[in-house]
């Protein structure tokens, strides 16, 4: 256990932000670098090391949240950071982008603020790397098979990197010009620099894993051609059909999904291009989508100049005067949280549903009409004389994604079934209904957290392991729903 009375002795603290007027001057992450390190020792030793640690439970990856913060309190960085390898591929990932739902299960929390439980893992993984013991695990040997992974997102990565250390012959496909899917050309650059991406891709090289990028499957080779190169193939391929708004105007000109801007945003983050083609420079940006797309439209509107950024939620703020109970989701926090972006300005507002969109003499979008919502027997309802309208040269749709792109011809080619939900149908080893094919990540569960796709990875390499070897030492975290 860490020191039996941390939690009593020491209160929760968090990594330091940059000053919000330093930091939307530039694209590096919001955190003052090396602001961590100093409190981290005392953070950890908050933990009680519970009987029953509800963190586990929390975490889809079942990390061994006790073990490494009194490794961290102890300041055993190599400890450490072999027990948050020990269930996780990528914690410098994680402890950057995910929500930390193993704090919101943190049984400190019941009386005090939960363990900094994501700073700790952020601390570690920093530290590992700083230091070297981040090594290459090569396999002793190799199995002879060969994998396909469609998809370089995290599942797709974490799969890769498990198959490979299994010793198996892994290439993974990625349609995009880099590695690193909805990591790197969906997550900017101010939440997580894309050096962390780059550096694994080293080390996954360096054990093995091979990549093809530029390489779109079922539009640049058919799924049927990879399926006869391979012993098995790992879809990874996420849930990028994205929800769209057809509303009167949204043909207009300057109104796109938050995937369309997002990317072109961190391409010149690449280095591709000097200005993105898709800018909010000097413009009325509205963003649709109460979530972490849409926190990532905002951020990157103020950073590239917006004249005025707003962000439209179709559910109403728990606990407001207005709508004390008439959402039929009482508690769902992640669309109220004040992210960094948050921090650095612009405007929220509830209860909102677009109705239109108004546009000038040039088709370009310049207006979003919009009425206040609320729920009748759950669902949201527009409220009769509550339309207005707001400015907006720029919007970005960022209401979630519906299931697997078809577009591409790969759902057809393999034979796919697909579930309910439009997403990949598998069985409980990710296997799909075709011989071989497994599916991993958002393909399968549909658009979920980072956290989510990095156990969907770990657990589908087990079954291909298992398929190919006929038996599997690799873990398997979750179970597919
Ligand atoms: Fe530590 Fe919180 Fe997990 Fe308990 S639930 S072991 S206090 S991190």
């Amino acid at each position: 256990m860490a020191d039996p009375k941390g939690f009593l002795n020491h209160g929760r603290e968090v990594a330091e932000s940059r000053p919000v007027q330093e930091r939307v001057q530039d694209w590096n992450e919001v955190y003052v670098p090396g602001s961590l390190l100093p409190i981290i020792s005392k953070q950890a030793s908050r933990c009680m090391d519970c009987g029953i640690p509800f963190c586990h439970n929390g975490c889809p990856l079942g990390n061994l949240i006790p073990e490494w913060n009194d490794y961290a309190y102890r300041e055993d960085w190599a400890a450490a950071s072999d027990r948050l390898h020990a269930t996780n591929n990528f914690p410098e990932f994680t402890g950057r982008l995910c929500p930390a739902p193993c704090e919101s299960a943190c049984v400190l929390g019941i009386n005090q603020s939960p363990v900094t439980i994501k700073n700790v893992e952020v601390s570690i993984i920093d530290k590992a790397w700083e230091t070297g013991d981040v090594a290459p695990q090569a396999p002793e040997r190799l199995s002879g098979k060969t994998v396909a992974v469609v998809g370089s997102g995290p599942a797709g990565l974490a799969a890769a990197q498990q198959l490979t250390r299994a010793g198996h012959t892994v290439a993974v496909y990625e349609r995009a010009d880099r590695v690193g899917g909805l990591l790197r050309y969906g997550i900017p650059e101010f939440k997580m620099e894309k050096r962390h991406i780059n550096r694994r891709i080293e080390q996954m090289r360096a054990e093995g894993t091979r990549f093809r990028t530029g390489i779109e499957i079922g539009r640049d080779l058919k799924a049927t051609d990879l399926k006869k190169r391979y012993d098995a193939v790992v879809l990874a391929v996420g849930a990028t059909a994205a929800r769209d708004l057809p509303v009167p105007g949204r043909e207009l000109a300057g109104i796109h999904q938050a995937m369309e801007y997002l990317p072109l945003s961190n391409k010149v983050q690449e280095g591709d291009y000097v200005a993105p083609p898709i800018s909010a420079e000097g413009k009325h940006v509205v963003v649709i989508g109460g979530g972490d797309t849409g926190a990532d439209c905002v951020g990157t509107a103020h950073r590239q100049g917006a004249a005025s950024v707003t962000q439209l939620e179709i559910m109403p703020r728990p606990n407001d005067d207005r709508h004390p109970t008439d959402q039929p989701w009482p508690t769902f926090p992640i669309l109220y949280k004040v992210t960094s972006a948050h921090e650095e300005g612009g405007e929220r507002i509830y209860s909102a549903s677009t109705t239109r969109f108004e546009g000038d003499e040039d088709g370009n979008v310049q207006w979003l009409h919009l009425a206040e919502v609320e729920f009748v027997d759950g669902r949201p309802t527009q409220k009769p004389g509550t339309d207005r309208r707001i400015p907006a040269q720029l919007v970005t749709l960022a209401m979630g994604f519906t299931g697997t792109d078809r577009e591409n011809g790969l759902v057809e080619q393999f034979g796919l079934e697909l579930d309910e939900r439009g997403n990949i149908a598998r069985d409980a080893d990710f296997r799909t209904n075709v011989p071989g094919v497994f599916v991993a990540g958002d393909a399968g569960r549909g658009q979920s957290l980072i956290v989510w796709a990095i156990a969907e990875g770990r657990s589908a390499a087990r079954g291909v392991d298992h398929h190919l070897a006929g038996a599997s030492a690799l873990p398997a975290p979750i179970r597919p729903t």
